[in-house]
């Protein structure tokens, strides 16, 4: 316990996260919330920030994706072994679910920065004989069950994680809910604190939301309304018994449904989007509320390819620890640039090759698309029109490395991963492609690195920010996206990549995509290559100093912790 005693000095803040991707190894993460979470957490120790971090054990992890013969998705469990990674620790504690005491365990994963200096993080537990063995495989599977697994999920991260902070001696000052899934905590601590001032009316305790507004920071995520978890009071209540009275959670949390933004939103004094455009969005839906926008970023360190890396080392011995200093980029040579991009391209194409079977060539852009495969997110929309995209390549020939998973309940997404494979196959004598399973953390950080251009063709304004296009951008990968999420912000035509639909309608972006393919990208990638190398320059320059965690996370610090 000598290091925890470490870890309870300094602590300060709490982060609570239903996902967090701490490494590949550990399958505690979906997509893109974990790995900003996990890149929040890298940044903190970093920067030796006062920070512990929440979240579940995921024993049987998100989705481990298949790909059949005829190109679907056949989802299996993800199984790893907690204890590879962590350490039991010498606590417990109990929180009701349907009445009966769920005991939750947790363990501990040191998160260690470059120099050695470590921050906790918690992975809770409830795969125990204590338990009844309905609760036991509560932890198992991220976004996993039914309505009631997940709410049962949610009571053990927001009312176990609280309880279980405070059991073992930690002093938090902010509670940091990263998305709604954690809103349970403010109601755990809405409890702890009663009104000061006002008299219980018949038997009915009042509390202090001041108190709780003033030591909750609330960070949502999605602008997509089915994002948001909403649960039936019926059986909400069935599972939280009298936890807190229904009159009293109402308010709070919606009439309706039990609506874990709104919970979030009412009592948190300080809430905020992942990106301007986000923000302006989450102010449509939640009018009255005042949200603030702090722009995602990326561990540049984590999502450098190794080439960069040396880049980098020799511009600014200080580049990871402050981003800002990749200003310098402009001084890197054409050689140097290019030299460093192809060993990160011949990587993927070696992965490529072992995971995909196909050969693709050096000489030849590769674009890249790879996300959670849903339908906003439009991943068959380059494939609009086939004939239109034989016509392109003709002219310029280009090759496509696409990934992602699809939801294992999202019937859609999981046609799209058909799709696109039908698609793939359908080109596969003219242009060169493979779409590679089972997208993670390793597959992310070759994509990110490797291709020539990233593409991204969200249905605005429902990409909240997106993170893979900076990771893209920092490895000297051009941008070509439709203006939505960060890359309104990071977006300078011709500069730092290509935007899709500054103006007109989302009906026109599959022909703004084509042309920009035609006029702007392929031939300057062909025919101007000093200017595409001038591009590579300028998006690591104008987007590493602004676009990475650590920034993010100072501004985190100072404007929401510290407020
Ligand atoms: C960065 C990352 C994401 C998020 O990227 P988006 O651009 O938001 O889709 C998702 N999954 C993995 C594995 C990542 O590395």
């Amino acid at each position: 316990m000598s290091t925890l005693d470490a870890f309870l000095a300094r602590t300060r803040v709490a982060y609570f996260s239903m996902e967090i991707a701490l490494r590949a190894e550990m399958h505690t993460y979906s997509g893109g919330l974990g790995v900003l979470a996990g890149d929040t957490a890298r940044s903190c120790a970093d920067l030796r920030l006062p920070v512990v971090f929440v979240t579940l054990a995921s024993h049987e992890g998100y989705l481990r994706q298949e790909i059949a013969a005829d190109g679907s998705q056949i989802d299996h469990p993800d199984p790893w072994r907690v204890a590879d990674w962590a350490t039991p620790l010498d606590a417990m504690v109990g929180v009701a679910v349907e009445g009966r005491t769920v005991w939750i365990r947790p363990w501990l994963y040191r998160l260690a920065a470059a120099d050695g200096y470590e921050i906790p993080v918690l992975l809770l537990d409830t795969r125990l004989e204590h338990n009844d063995p309905r609760d036991r495989g509560l932890t198992d599977r991220l976004y996993g069950g039914d309505d009631a697994y997940r709410l049962g999920q949610e009571i053990v991260l927001g009312i176990g994680g609280e309880r279980l902070l405070r059991a073992l001696g930690f002093e938090v000052g902010i509670y940091h809910l990263n998305e709604g899934h954690a809103a349970l905590l403010t109601a755990a601590l809405l409890k702890r604190h009663p009104h000061p001032l006002e008299v219980p009316a018949e038997g009915q305790l009042r509390y202090d939301t001041e108190w709780v507004r003033e030591h909750c920071v609330f960070t949502t995520h999605t602008p997509v309304e089915a994002g948001h978890d909403r649960f039936d009071y019926a059986m909400a209540m069935r599972l939280l018994g009298d936890f807190l009275p229904e009159d009293q959670l109402k308010p709070l949390a919606g009439e309706d449904r039990l609506n874990m933004t709104r919970l979030a939103l009412n009592l948190s004094g300080y809430v905020n989007g992942v990106a301007e455009r986000h923000a302006e969005t989450a102010r449509k839906m939640f009018p009255g509320y005042v949200v603030r926008a702090i722009t995602n970023g990326v561990h540049a360190h984590s999502w450098v390819h190794p080439a960069f890396a040396n880049l980098f080392q020799s511009l600014a011995a200080d580049w990871a620890h402050e981003p800002e200093e990749l200003v310098r980029a402009d001084q890197l040579t054409d050689t140097e640039l290019w030299s460093a991009h192809d060993a990160a391209k011949q990587d993927l194409i070696d992965t490529v090759a072992r995971l995909g079977g196909v050969k693709l060539r050096m000489d030849l852009p590769i674009l890249a698309f790879a996300r959670r495969i849903t339908g906003y997110k439009r991943p068959d929309l380059l494939f609009s029109d086939l004939a239109r995209l034989r016509a392109l390549n003709a002219r310029h020939p280009f090759q496509l490395v696409i990934a992602g998973k699809a939801h294992p309940h999202d019937e859609p997404g999981k046609a799209l991963v058909h799709a696109l494979h039908a698609h793939l196959r359908e080109l596969a004598g003219e242009i060169p492609g493979a779409f590679l399973p089972d997208y993670g953390l390793d597959l992310a950080r070759v994509m990110v690195a490797g291709a020539d251009v990233w593409l991204n063709t969200p249905q605005p304004p429902l990409e909240a920010s997106g993170t893979s296009g900076m990771k893209a951008a920092l490895n000297g990968v051009l941008n070509l996206s439709v203006l939505d999420g960060w890359w309104w912000e990071g977006w300078i035509e011709d500069v730092t990549g290509w935007g899709i639909g500054a103006s007109g309608p989302a009906s026109d972006h599959a022909n703004e995509l084509y042309d920009t393919l035609e006029h702007k990208v392929l031939p300057r990638y062909y025919q101007d290559r000093a200017r595409w190398l001038g591009m590579m320059r300028a998006s690591i320059s104008k987007t590493a100093p602004r676009f990475n965690s650590q920034r993010m996370m100072r501004r985190y610090a100072a404007e929401a912790y510290l407020r």
